[in-house]
């Protein structure tokens, strides 16, 4: 007979938005207990860069990342995480990327007060790795932090169990939720709250309220090069024009019509491909490069050199490196809504799911999970 066990909260899923919920429920002295379907977790959260981005967010969200920045930066401290308060550098080599800089600096002063405009010659100061050549200035921003992904997705664990008594069941699937009864593949556990953040499975628990919400998947290409050699410091993470198309906070800039509209025209496959290319390091020296963006249920495992090799010559233009020899490819899947910054649904009473968080797990679940816990 399978042991019957009693806590107070239930996390399903180990991923990031799992994580976050497990430590904001830990914290406050309730009794958890953590599953995940494998071991360790490998669904988008290991598969990420590891940036904490608040440069990318506004208003609320922008309130919502800075809060997780900090509880990142405790939970790396006390757990022994590498995290680099890296800052981040938009690189402008165009006058419309410039343009958008400077409007995105001047609109909202008081929201993005870390921000600044770098000329080119206070860039090459504080980076190795920019292209200087035709460079007009850059975005720096100081809030960009960056983590190990693969250390932090499979460390917090550990270090949940041994801080806060977080009870952790990997390798175990949960089928069926039924409070206060939870079934799980490892036998019946009995909770007052379940957190299900199940990732991109939305077929195992509530398949049908996933499916009336809209909830969607991306993949997106990415690679890690070889260390880089003679302990190489990359500094800040680089992004260029491509990624101003990307986030939130440059959405609201009216210069960024200008800037579409060039990049639709010279650019064509990397708007069809949804490219942008960010460049972050890892302790060990390794650069992790991407992505592409391809929206849907059910995609081809397999991927594409020739998005790769956008990437690579994309970046090419922004960034000059001492290798770019690739080690790694691989792809990561994460859910999303269009037009949502996350779901949040109480399918049942005590249950509640969180999921969608898109491209901006890692940026914002912890302070997500302060809010709902907060509620
Ligand atoms: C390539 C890539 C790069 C990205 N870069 C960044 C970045 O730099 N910064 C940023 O902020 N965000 C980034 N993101 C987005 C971020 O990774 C996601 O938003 C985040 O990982 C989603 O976390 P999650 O916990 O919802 O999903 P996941 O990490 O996929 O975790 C869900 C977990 O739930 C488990 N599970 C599901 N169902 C069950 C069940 N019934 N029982 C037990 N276990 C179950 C799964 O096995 C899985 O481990 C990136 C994403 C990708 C793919």
């Amino acid at each position: 007979m399978p042991v019957s066990q009693h806590v107070d909260v239930v996390v399903v899923g180990a991923g990031i938005v799992g994580l976050a919920h497990a430590y904001a429920a830990a914290r406050r002295g309730y009794k958890v207990a953590l599953f995940e379907r494998t071991n360790p977790a490998v669904g988008a959260s290991i598969r990420n860069f590891g940036q904490i981005w608040p440069v990318g967010k506004y208003g609320p969200l922008l309130q919502r990342s800075l809060k997780s920045r900090e509880i990142w930066l405790d939970v790396s401290g006390s757990a022994g995480l590498y995290c680099l308060e890296s800052g981040s550098l938009h690189l402008a080599y165009h006058d419309d990327e410039m343009a958008v800089l400077e409007e995105f600096c001047a609109r909202f002063p008081e929201s993005h007060e870390n921000c600044q405009i770098l000329s080119s010659t206070e860039v090459a100061e504080k980076s190795q790795a920019v292209n200087m050549d035709g460079l007009k200035g850059a975005l720096w921003s100081r809030t960009e932090l960056n983590v190990d992904p693969r250390q932090a997705i499979r460390e917090i664990p550990a270090w949940l169990e041994r801080t806060y008594g977080v009870q952790l069941c990997f390798g175990t699937l949960v089928t069926d939720i039924a409070l206060p009864h939870v079934q799980t593949t490892a036998g019946q556990w009995q909770a007052e709250r379940v957190f299900v953040c199940s990732g991109a499975d939305f077929e195992t628990l509530y398949p049908q309220e996933y499916a009336a919400s809209g909830i969607q998947r991306c993949k997106l290409q990415m690679m890690r090069t070889v260390p880089q050699p003679d302990h190489w410091r990359l500094g800040p993470n680089l992004c260029s024009g491509l990624t101003m198309l990307r986030y939130d906070s440059f959405a609201q800039c009216e210069s960024l019509a200008a800037l579409r509209q060039r990049i639709e025209s010279e650019m064509p496959f990397y708007v069809q491909h949804d490219i942008h290319v960010l460049l972050s390091q890892t302790a060990l020296g390794e650069l992790t490069i991407g992505d592409h963006h391809e929206y849907g249920m059910t995609f081809d495992p397999f991927d594409r050199e020739e998005i790769n090799h956008a990437i690579l010559r994309y970046l090419n233009t922004f960034a000059h490196l001492p290798t770019v020899d690739i080690a790694e490819r691989w792809h990561g899947i994460y859910a999303l809504i269009k037009g949502k910054t996350e779901l949040i649904l109480h399918p049942a009473p005590g249950v509640t799911i969180v999921n969608a968080l898109s491209g901006a797990g890692m940026t914002l679940s912890f302070g997500l999970a302060e809010e709902l816990f907060s509620a």
